[in-house]
């Protein structure tokens, strides 16, 4: 099996920052970078900065970031891109810790297209623009009266970077967050503007999970609920409860999820679910909360880690997280991770992790001063074994190859990509080896 392509990324915790100034590629990349000066597409801030993820695992020397601000300015900047020959990844916070954003060509950051554009308060759908983080997106609906249906475990994240990889919160009735998205406006590689709705229902399946492969997402549909309260509950279980009770806590609360900590032996199980209680009726009391969904959902993770999760089917979930604990007490007892599982309902988006069967997600941690590829390439491969898909936005070794069994329409998803940007202007060397093998 081949290591993940890591076309013009290199792990920035391994090299020396100087080291990348250094061999063919690079000169490629300033070379690069040269065109795109004389164009004027960088500015003074980024002439000569190295982008990183979040965890800082993956990183890259793109020849610029741009920061659009408007539809015509996301067309202006692919076609100037595909005149100088460069390649156009766009990003949203980040926060994915695969080679999903990397590239030595132009980086395109929707920070300068955010807010709220449409409310229609009859119908609940809110249409916001895609660089709109998740964070600022839950207060701006709640002075509306509104929430979104879920959230994962932060509201860091870009509306459009989030639906990209199929990013999920826990509940099995919930999908991700791409299943609450009912239109959106896509800006093809040939700067084209779609706005693709209900009456172009094979298009908005596929760009709703997309991996930012078919085009820039300027702008998103959700359908919002009604602003909710939740009541969080957590308890310290054994694995033992974890493999007894998990289905069944899964299918008694509107959330639940279980992180499992190997080297203490012990997990943490919380529970979330509707309440009209004030949170004062819940004050010290130990391990119970309550608040707006938008504000008790998500977790503020200061400390960084690298993750890699899949999603299994739901009925070979506790197997799979039991066989995964098992490897870790046996193979790797100092990692002090957590071992995670949620629960996530079926969907139709055709790269969705979900995307027909109800799924358990499970995700291993590692911490991210630490080495991780050994750890994770160990574990996986139990994930392959139980039927999983890999998060796209997470840690995984998977190829067109590997995933050809697993994904049912990913040979759809490749044909569109190849009809919208026929001269592969939107990928980089990670959505090769993903996308066109
Ligand atoms: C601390 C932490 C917690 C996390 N928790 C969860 C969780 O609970 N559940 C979960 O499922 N995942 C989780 N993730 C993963 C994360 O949600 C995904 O990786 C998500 O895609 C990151 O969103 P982003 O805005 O940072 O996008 P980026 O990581 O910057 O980009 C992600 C993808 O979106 C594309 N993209 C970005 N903007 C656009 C655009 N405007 N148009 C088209 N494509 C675009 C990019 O090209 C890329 O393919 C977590 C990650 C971290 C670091």
């Amino acid at each position: 099996m081949a290591r993940e392509p890591v076309g013009a990324v290199v792990a920035l915790r391994d090299v020396p920052l100087r080291a990348l100034e250094g061999g063919r590629g690079a000169r490629r990349a300033r070379a690069q970078r040269r065109r795109a000066l004389a164009i004027g597409l960088v500015s003074d801030a980024e002439r000569a900065g190295a982008w990183t993820n979040w965890s800082g695992a993956i990183a890259c020397r793109p020849a610029a970031v741009l920061h659009p601000r408007d539809d015509a300015e996301i067309a202006a900047v692919l076609a100037r891109a595909a005149a100088a020959g460069q390649c156009v990844r766009p990003v949203g916070s980040g926060h994915s810790s695969s080679a999903l954003c990397a590239t030595d060509g132009v980086l395109l950051a929707l920070d300068h297209c955010t807010g709220i554009e449409r409310f229609d308060p009859s119908s609940g759908r809110v249409t916001v623009r895609g660089g709109t983080v998740l964070h600022d997106l839950g207060h701006a609906l709640r002075r509306h009266g509104l929430a979104l249906a879920n959230l994962g475990d932060i509201d860091r994240q870009t509306v459009a970077g989030a639906i990209a990889t199929g990013t999920h919160g826990t509940g099995r009735a919930l999908g991700n967050l791409s299943s609450q998205v009912v239109a959106l406006r896509l800006v093809s590689a040939d700067g084209a503007m779609r706005d693709v709705g209900a009456d172009a229902p094979e298009l908005l399946a596929a760009a709703r999970v997309s991996l930012g492969a078919l085009g820039i997402v300027s702008a998103v549909t959700l359908q919002a609920l009604p602003a909710y309260r939740l009541h969080e509950r957590t308890e310290r279980i054994s694995l033992t409860d974890v493999v007894a009770r998990f289905a069944s806590e899964a299918a008694a609360h509107r959330h639940f999820e279980c992180f499992y900590f190997p080297r203490h032996g012990f997990a943490e199980a919380k529970a979330l679910d509707p309440t009209t209680a004030e949170p004062a009726s819940v004050a010290g009391v130990e391990g119970e909360r309550i608040g707006w969904s938008h504000e008790i959902l998500p977790s503020v993770r200061e400390q960084k880690f690298h993750e890699m999760e899949y999603a299994v089917p739901e009925d070979a979930g506790v197997a799979c997280f039991e066989a995964l604990a098992a490897r870790l007490r046996a193979r790797h007892p100092a990692v002090a991770w957590p071992l995670e599982i949620r629960t996530v309902a079926a969907d139709d988006a055709w790269l969705s992790p979900a995307y027909g069967r109800a799924t358990c997600a499970i995700s291993v941690h590692q911490d991210g001063r630490k080495p991780h590829e050994d750890l994770f390439a160990d574990l996986e491969p139990i994930f392959w074994e139980h039927g999983g898909r890999p998060h796209w936005g997470k840690w995984h070794r998977c190829d067109a190859k590997r995933l050809a069994g697993r994904h049912p329409r990913l040979a759809d998803f490749a044909a569109l990509r190849e009809r919208l940007d026929p001269d592969g202007r939107l990928l980089n060397a990670h959505l090769r080896a993903l996308l066109v093998g």
